[in-house]
């Protein structure tokens, strides 16, 4: 994987740029896990997620398997009491390492578990991602 170069406050806010989301208006209530239906396999889950890019944990969150397990389903959007979509946040997650020549979703390293159980929209949102 290539490092990231830029710094922490350069990549929260091409996050916002490319999401149109301000993660700091999140207060973490924890509604956009409970109805996320692949939270059992993310790590971090979306809320968590949001609380370490709010602490300024950037490439932890950048380099995690969880942004490349979002469904893009919209349902974290759409339960957020604070108008926070984390779906996109995710996808602005993405695209700065498909645009940094990185990624994570590799095949062989998803649980087969999580295949059974995913709703068949996560591998329509996979086969996305791997498009820039
Ligand atoms: S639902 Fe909204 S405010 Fe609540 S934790 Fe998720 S992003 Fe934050
Ligand atoms: S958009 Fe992604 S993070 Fe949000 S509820 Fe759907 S799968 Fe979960």
């Amino acid at each position: 994987m290539l490092p990231n170069l830029k710094s922490n406050e350069e990549l929260l806010k091409e996050i916002e740029v490319l999401s149109g989301q301000r993660i700091m208006d999140c207060y973490q209530c924890g509604e956009c896990t409970a109805g996320c239906p692949v939270a059992f396999a993310m790590e971090p889950v979306p809320n968590q997620a949001i609380r370490l890019l709010q602490l300024g944990y950037v490439n932890e969150v950048l380099n995690s398997l969880g942004i490349w397990l979002c469904a893009s389903c919209n349902v974290c959007g759409e339960r957020c009491p604070r108008g926070v979509d984390y779906g996109k946040i995710a996808d602005a997650l993405r695209a700065i390492n498909l645009r940094n020549n990185t990624y994570q979703l590799e095949l062989e390293k998803i649980d087969k578990e999580f295949i059974n159980q995913a709703p068949q929209q996560a591998f329509i949102a996979a086969f996305r991602k791997l498009t820039t």
